[in-house]
């Protein structure tokens, strides 16, 4: 119940990646017929990515991830503009988004950008008016999220990615929990930019993509070769595109997320009723379906992970969790730290079954009262 920091390899994508390194593993820039074969294997591969996301191949980037895609996005976007003789400096992002925006924004901040956060609600949710007060005519980027990775909410993109445009600036959103879930539809979207990773909808770790539409200048912050159009140099994961290429095909094909919600209301039913008191911090509408984000009053969300060892779920986001800050996600929707500390995310996957639904009730609940109660013996 921890799909939001990773997911497992569909055995049909293992077997792609293993098929792929077997058979493409010359450098898709040599001339010679291994390296051909590999650029045709590569390019059906993005051809078939680009089908799913609406875009067209020659848009597609292949990274390492998605930190290597949003550090391109913004850093890319913001050092191709410096060439410019009247730079627009002005980039906005969410207090919601991954570390990766959020880090990125402040080194560029360091190197001239004017770096305003956008505000959420207590569900998530950015906050259009503030917004629209920041959304100003020297505004070169914002960066939102499409579905945030803690609470599950997600932004209304469409709508913020008209509003940029307006202004003449470009909307860059990182997709990394959207895609595999839900489709993705680039037209309807209108973004300039996007980012995502294929570990979090059932592919490899280690290979991700970045979305740039045709036009837009983007400084490559890898040095070398020149490789993909001068846009990220480096000998191309091929295998990896194919396998990321086949993983999306599988969510496509198993587009069935209805059951995991069922599972995941199942799970805080069964929560709220035996595990009580606890309080549903992740929105119950516009959110991610297989996403919950819980609060249990009065008891240390680690404690708890403690004390039931078998049920994988995290306190906060996976990716911060080097550090022991409460998540910048639940401070900016208005909790406080003890609450933020008080939380767990589930992240449900279509693998997961009634049974285990049921099992991990049973066993945090157990949990639940074992840490209360050392908690008031030791009042
Ligand atoms: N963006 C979001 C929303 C994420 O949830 C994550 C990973 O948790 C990332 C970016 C980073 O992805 P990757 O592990 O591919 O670098």
């Amino acid at each position: 119940m921890d799909n939001n920091a990773t997911t497992q390899p569909r055995q049909e994508v293992i077997e792609a990646l293993a098929e792929a390194e077997a058979c493409c593993w010359a450098n898709s820039a040599s001339p010679h017929r291994l390296g051909q074969k590999a650029k045709s294997v590569l390019n059906r591969a993005k051809q078939s990515i680009a089908f799913h996301l609406g875009c067209r191949a020659g848009e597609l980037v292949i990274t390492s991830g998605a930190t290597e895609a949003n550090n391109l996005a913004l850093a890319g976007v913001f050092e191709a503009e410096m060439f410019r003789r009247q730079p627009r400096r002005r980039i906005l992002v969410s207090t919601i988004e991954h570390p990766s925006v959020l880090e990125t924004a402040e080194v560029l901040r360091a190197r001239g950008a004017v770096v305003d956060h956008l505000e959420v609600d207590s569900s998530g949710r950015l906050s259009l008016a503030d917004f629209r007060s920041k959304l100003t005519q020297d505004t070169l980027l914002v960066s939102v999220m499409a579905a945030n990775n803690e609470v599950g909410s997600l932004q209304p993109i469409a709508h913020v990615a008209e509003a940029c445009h307006q202004v003449g600036a470009y909307c860059h959103t990182d997709a990394t929990q959207w895609l595999g879930r839900m489709p993705v539809n680039l037209a309807e979207w209108g973004v300039d930019l996007l980012s995502a990773s294929a570990h979090k909808l059932h592919g490899p770790k280690g290979v991700g993509l970045l979305f740039a539409r045709a036009g837009i200048s983007l400084s490559e912050q890898q040095h070398g070769g020149g490789h993909q159009g001068g846009k990220r140099s480096g000998t191309v994961n091929v295998p990896g595109a194919v396998a990321f290429a086949r993983a999306l095909q599988a969510a496509a094909d198993q587009s069935d997320w209805d059951s995991v919600k069922a599972l995941r209301e199942r799970l805080f039913e069964g929560l709220s009723k035996s595990a009580g008191p606890i309080e549903r911090i992740s929105p119950e509408d516009d959110c991610l379906p297989n996403t919950l984000l819980l609060r249990f009053n009065g008891v240390d969300a680690e404690a708890l992970m403690a004390s039931a060892p078998s049920i994988c779920c995290s306190p906060g986001s996976a990716c911060s969790n080097a550090t022991l800050l409460p998540s910048h996600v639940l401070i900016a929707m208005g909790l406080d730290r003890k609450a933020a500390d008080e939380c767990l995310r589930f992240s449900l996957s279509q693998a997961n079954t009634t049974e285990e639904i049921d099992q991990a009730i049973k066993i945090l609940a157990e949990a639940c009262s074992y840490v209360r109660s050392m908690i008031q013996e030791a009042a």
